[in-house]
C-alpha cells in the first residue's frame, strides 16, 4: 500500500466513525465474541413431552401388571421348584382383598392361590360374612412356591412386594384382610408378630387394613376361628361403612 492509498484508507475509516489506529498487537487479534442476543440463531424448537396418562380399568391394570411379571426370574424362586407364578384371583373391582403369605404345593400347580386345604377355608370365611370367592380379591405377597413350603425370605419379599402393592392400587379395596405373619408384616412393614396386629385396624393405601389369622393356622388351632370370627364382622361392619 503507497502514502496516497494508505491516506485514502484512513479518511474512509475515520467516516465510518474510527477513533485511532494502534500499533499495539492486541488490537490486531481479532476477538471471537458470541453475536448479540438479536443476531444469535432462534433456537430449534424443542419437542415438547408431556406426560401421558393412561386411564386404565381394573381388568387392564391387573393384566400390565401380569404382563410386566411374565415368566417371572428376578429371584432365587424361579430356580427352586415352583411351577408358575401364582398371580392373584377375583373381582377386579373387589371392595374386599385377602392378602396370603406365598402359594403352596396346590396352588403351585393350579395357579391360584388359595385352592388348597387353607384355601378350602379361606372359602368358608368369606362365605360366612355372605360373599363369595368370586366378590373378594385374593393374592399373596409371594407369588412363587418356596420350596417345602418354608417361609419367604426377605430378599424374595422385597423382590415380589410391589408387584402386589401394585395390584392393591389398581384393585383399590375398601377392606384388605392381611392373613397371617407375612401378610400383615409385608404390608405393615413391621416385624410385630401377628398376635400383636391382630384385633387392630389400620389406615393402609386408601383401605382399611385387618389382620388376622392364617387359614392355615386355623387348621392347626381351631380354637382360633373365635378371633378370625369377629376380625370379619368387623370387615362386614366397615364394608357397610365405607
Ligand atoms: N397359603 C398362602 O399364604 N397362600 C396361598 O395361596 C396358599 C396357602
Amino acid at each position: 500500500m503507497d502514502k496516497n492509498q494508505l491516506e485514502d484508507h484512513l479518511r474512509f475509516a475515520r467516516e465510518l466513525g474510527v477513533a485511532g489506529v494502534s500499533r499495539d498487537p492486541a488490537w490486531r487479534a481479532r476477538s471471537v465474541e458470541p453475536a448479540p442476543p438479536a443476531l444469535r440463531p432462534p433456537p430449534a424448537p424443542r419437542a415438547e413431552v408431556r406426560p401421558v396418562t393412561i386411564a386404565l380399568t381394573p381388568v387392564e391394570g391387573l393384566a400390565a401388571i401380569r404382563a410386566e411379571i411374565g415368566d417371572c426370574t428376578r429371584c432365587k424362586l424361579h430356580t427352586l421348584g415352583r411351577t408358575q407364578v401364582v398371580f392373584g384371583v377375583g373381582n377386579p373391582e373387589a371392595d374386599l382383598m385377602f392378602v396370603g403369605e406365598a402359594p403352596g404345593r396346590d396352588e403351585d400347580l393350579q395357579g391360584y392361590p388359595f385352592v388348597g386345604r387353607a384355601g378350602q377355608l379361606l372359602t368358608k370365611i368369606i362365605e360366612a360374612i355372605a360373599l363369595t370367592r368370586e366378590d373378594v380379591y385374593i393374592a399373596n405377597v409371594i407369588k412363587c412356591r418356596p420350596p417345602e413350603n418354608r417361609n419367604p425370605e426377605p430378599d424374595e419379599v422385597e423382590t415380589c412386594e410391589p408387584f402386589l402393592f401394585r395390584q392393591i392400587d389398581v384393585i383399590k379395596p375398601k377392606v384388605i384382610v392381611a392373613l397371617g405373619k407375612f401378610g400383615a408384616q409385608a404390608l405393615l412393614k413391621t416385624l410385630d408378630p401377628i398376635s400383636r396386629l391382630r384385633g387392630r385396624v389400620f389406615d393402609y393405601r386408601g383401605a382399611k387394613l385387618i389382620p388376622t389369622f392364617h387359614p392355615a393356622y386355623l387348621l392347626r388351632n381351631p380354637s382360633s376361628k373365635r378371633e378370625v370370627w369377629e376380625d370379619m364382622k368387623l370387615v362386614r361392619k366397615l364394608l357397610a361403612d365405607t
